[in-house]
């Protein structure tokens, strides 16, 4: 086939031992049909827009034909899921291979939804349209948001259906990862594989994510070190925007540290530490409060498996790791904190500043006040249009906040712009994206959840267009729940 779409892939992954990875094909489907194409990351990857919108195209999101110097795969991984190690895998999922873009850049390109493999299980390899959108819409969201994520290029319906409760419609979703490496990828090394194995997937990871901790004194060390980092930022940044993943499991943990596995994820609305949306975290264990102490607890897990490569005895392998793990509390505190100063539009650290920051989430919580839209009212200076900024309490607390950014020498402006560049002016709120699935998978109606993209594509412009969007009715009931990925 000639390159019509300027595909340049590698398969680097492919050069792991077997062991690693099943190689398949992925499965054909009756008539895939594209409903989404992202111009913009197909732009960022250096593919060919038009072409990557043609027959030939929509031929290999549907697993029916493969891109030029693909070698598909399956990966091998195990994983705690809900804290119980097994071995999982790919379940539903093939590697094209990895695209390597004009600057220089690698990215995974796998088909999620393509059929059974290896690692399916009791599994029939397929997705639904629903949770596919849902995906789609999120993950771009969150790349609005500035927050790192696997994205999608495409989704295609297969022209298929798959059989859940009732007969739904299949879909595949084109995924684009720096990698799809996670936590899990280590644990089956650590667990299943040979030690000259696991060596060479740490050494591939550093080699993807981390080359210049090759010249650091102890290499892998800095490499635990730098997942460390990118996780605290990750997940300081979800608790920042009021994100809930859902399944923190440790195969659904990247390496990259991006945000990967959309199944159950929800935005809180009202503001609670404890909320949990998804139907099977019947424990809370993955409620908004716990992200940051799970994924101590999965990095925690990451490090287990590295002790090998971490010290010249197994005692001072354990030391690095208590160490390296101990610093992870700290450094989540730390991006915290600056993003909520961001928030709140403070420049510097000032004694007080956290307790002023608790103290503004504590009346959220207990006057069950709308998260996104707190913020925002302090940054559009409408206070008294929300029902909390009319209580006395919240009064009081404006006026501290008010004292606070008064004695930085910054001016006013430099304080407001802060807050509008780390404000959303919305967010992907639950009902409007249930709302926009809807109408695609039951009336094949695609422009409400395409004109959610576009508005929340940048939603730190404050458009009149977004905040006109932000006051529809985003109101879901108590009892609203998410689903794992069906
Ligand atoms: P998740 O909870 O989405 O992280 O998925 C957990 C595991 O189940 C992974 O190994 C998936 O590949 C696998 N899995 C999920 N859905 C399916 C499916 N429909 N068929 C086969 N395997 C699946
Ligand atoms: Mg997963
Ligand atoms: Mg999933």
């Amino acid at each position: 086939m000639t390159n019509l779409f300027n595909f340049n892939l590698e398969n680097t992954y492919a050069e792991l031992p077997e062991t690693f990875y099943q190689k398949l094909r992925p499965n054909p489907v009756a008539n895939p049909q594209l409903v989404f194409y992202n111009e913009e990351l197909g732009k960022a990857l250096g593919l060919n827009n038009e072409e990557m919108q043609s027959d030939e195209a929509i031929a290999i999101y549907g697993g029916n034909a493969l891109p030029p110097n693909a070698i598909p795969l399956a990966q091998s991984y195990a994983g705690h899921q809900f804290g119980h190690f097994t071995m999982l895998g790919d379940g539903r999922a093939v590697l094209l291979g990895e695209q390597v873009t004009p600057d220089s850049k690698r990215f995974d390109i796998q088909l999620k939804g393509a059929g059974r493999t290896a690692y399916s299980r009791g599994g029939d390899g397929r997705a639904a349209l629903g949770p596919m959108i849902r995906e789609y819409m999120v993950s771009e969201a969150m790349h609005g948001l500035n927050i790192p994520t696997t994205r999608g290029l495409a989704v295609v319906t297969t022209g298929e259906g798959i059989r859940r409760e009732t007969i739904l419609p299949g879909a595949i979703l084109t995924r684009v990862a720096s990698s799809h490496i996670r936590v899990g990828t280590f644990q089956f090394a650590a667990h299943f594989c040979e030690i000259d194995e696991l060596v060479q997937l740490t050494d591939y990871t550093i080699e993807r994510h981390d080359p210049e901790v090759k010249h650091a004194e102890n290499p892998y060390l800095a490499f635990l070190r730098n997942v460390l980092d990118r996780q605290a930022q990750l997940v300081a940044k979800w608790q920042l925007v009021g994100f809930i993943h859902g399944v923190m499991n440790t195969d659904n943990m990247t390496i990259s540290g991006e945000t990967i596995d959309y199944g159950p994820c929800a935005f809180m609305d009202a503001y609670h530490q404890d909320i949990v949306f998804s139907s099977i975290d019947v424990n809370g264990r993955y409620a908004y409060r716990n992200q940051p102490s799970i994924a101590a607890w999965n990095l925690a897990r990451f490090a287990e498996t590295l002790l090998p490569l971490l010290g010249r005895s197994k005692e001072e392998a354990l030391k690095y790791a208590q160490e390296a793990i101990s610093e992870f509390g700290p450094l989540y505190k730390k991006y915290w904190l600056k993003g909520m100063r961001q928030k709140l539009g403070i420049f510097g650290e000032r004694e007080g500043d956290e307790a002023l920051i608790e103290e503004l989430l504590t009346l959220m919580q207990h006057y069950h006040a709308d998260y996104t839209n707190t913020f925002l009212a302090l940054t559009y200076g409408k206070e008294e249009d929300f029902p909390l900024g009319r209580m006395d309490e919240f009064k009081k607390w404006k006026i501290k906040w008010q004292e606070r950014i008064k004695i930085q020498s910054e001016t006013q402006e430099a304080s407001n712009k802060l807050m509008y560049e780390h404000n959303p002016a919305l967010i992907p709120r639950n009902k409007w994206v249930e709302d926009a699935i809807e109408a695609a998978v039951q009336k094949e109606d695609y422009t409400p959840a395409e004109e959610l993209i576009h508005l929340l594509k940048n939603p730190f412009a404050h458009t009149d267009e977004q905040k006109e969007f932000a006051k529809r009715n985003y109101d879901t009931g108590t009892s609203y729940q998410t689903f794992c990925g069906t």
